[in-house]
């Protein structure tokens, strides 16, 4: 067998998602609500060994692409348990994934584009909406949203279309929410919903995706994690009232939560310099390679501090990633980490303590197991590319 370190100081940069801490994650939700169907999302991370892993534990697909379905499918998921949502699909994007998911209609036009391609395909097909509800997460009013048909606007709408029945709904609003009782009210609002828009004609509601939201903990110095049990408990309640009415399907969707923990990004320290005092440390594939820390120097940059609020998910918090040189302890130093770039942008830790790093050693960040490879300028400057693995324990 392969040793983990010796395999790492070959491959870095290097991202390494280890296969036991995903399925741990998918666990702990599969077995604590098992009142929903889970989706992954597979725009966290795509890479396919990771997507086979999460699905291989039970879980379905959300889609965010026409490539993301047809990766689904490579990944043995059944076309009944993918669902694709997204705002601006195309008629190209609607042919490519004919029959192989279930379709979210973002739009007024989109459910007309939709009707046309079945009527031309001489098929009767059900699909779901994405909702932009009169509720935000924790307020009981509605706000502007890129994404979605306005509540409003659905039900001052003929919905009848002679090739598409909708039967079920989609909302999705915030990510990364780490208070359960928000997230029960918010269940609570949606199943709402759904017993709304099942009065319409047109509509005949079978599953209720509420969407994501579920957080992780980032910084275990300063963040709880969500109550799952609470969870459960609002859900179990919502199926109770369920099962006596709408008698819908119940889908839930995550990303970070089963994969963020689970990655690990380790680049190589390739130079040190001191420069008017300050010590830098320079290592391949710094923000083309891991792209949200460099975000959050910039933002602090430019802000004086890290800002509170997430902007996902391309920054979570200011200490959403701990930083380790492998095999080094003591001898403590301040450094910033900078990358072998031609900007002044390329920096993901500033006036960081770490133990003195020697060039040749590698620098792990943790945290990189979701938004990370796939969202970070990989071709920028035409480095080589930092690669993935799926590090699998025998
Ligand atoms: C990105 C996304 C998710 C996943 O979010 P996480 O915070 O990674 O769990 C879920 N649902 C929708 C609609 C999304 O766009």
């Amino acid at each position: 067998m392969v040793d983990k370190q010796e395999f790492i100081f070959q491959h870095a940069p290097c991202y390494l998602y280890e296969e036991n801490l995903i399925k741990e994650r998918c666990h702990a939700l599969l077995d604590k609500i098992p009142e929903v169907e889970f989706l992954y999302s597979i725009k966290a991370n795509p890479f396919l060994p990771v997507l086979k892993t999460v699905v291989s534990q039970g879980f379905g697909a959300d889609a965010a692409s026409v490539n993301e379905v047809l990766l689904a499918r490579k990944a043995g998921v059944s076309k009944d348990r993918i669902y694709y949502s997204a705002p601006g699909k195309t008629v190209q994007d609607i042919k490519k994934v004919w029959g192989k998911c279930t379709i979210i209609a973002d739009s007024f036009s989109e459910l007309e584009r939709l009707n046309r391609y079945a009527e031309n395909q001489n098929e009767y097909i059900n699909i779901g909406v994405r909702v932009n509800p009169n509720f935000s997460m924790n307020r009981e009013f509605a706000t502007s949203s890129q994404f979605g048909m306005d509540e409003e606007q659905i039900f001052e709408t003929d919905l009848c279309f002679l090739h598409l029945k909708i039967t079920g709904i989609h909302v999705h609003l915030r990510s990364q929410i780490l208070d359960a009782d928000m997230l029960g009210r918010y269940y609570h609002n949606c199943y709402r919903l759904a017993e709304r828009m099942n009065k319409l004609s047109g509509v005949e509601i079978q599953f209720i995706n509420f969407g994501g939201g579920i957080g992780t903990v980032y910084d275990a110095t300063k963040e709880t994690p969500l109550a799952l049990e609470k969870i459960s408990y609002a859900l179990k309640r919502l199926r109770a009232r369920n099962g006596c009415g709408l008698r819908a399907k119940f889908i839930l969707e995550t990303g970070r939560f089963v994969v963020c923990h689970a990655g690990t990004y380790y680049t190589r320290i390739v130079d040190r310099k001191i420069s008017c005092g300050k010590t830098y440390l320079i290592v391949q594939n710094a923000m083309n390679g891991f792209l949200r820390p460099a975000i959050a120097e910039l933002l602090k940059e430019n802000t004086g501090t890290f800002p509170l609020k997430g902007q996902e998910p391309l920054y979570t918090s200011g200490s959403q990633c701990e930083f380790f040189i492998l095999g080094r302890k003591g001898n403590d130093e301040t450094v910033d980490i900078v990358g072998n770039l031609c900007t002044a942008l390329d920096v993901i830790a500033k006036d960081l303590m770490l133990p003195r790093g020697e060039i040749g050693d590698i620098l792990a960040v943790s945290n990189a197991g979701s938004y990370g490879c796939s969202l970070s300028p990989l071709l920028f400057s035409s480095q080589m590319r930092s690669k993935e693995f799926l590090w699998k324990e025998n």
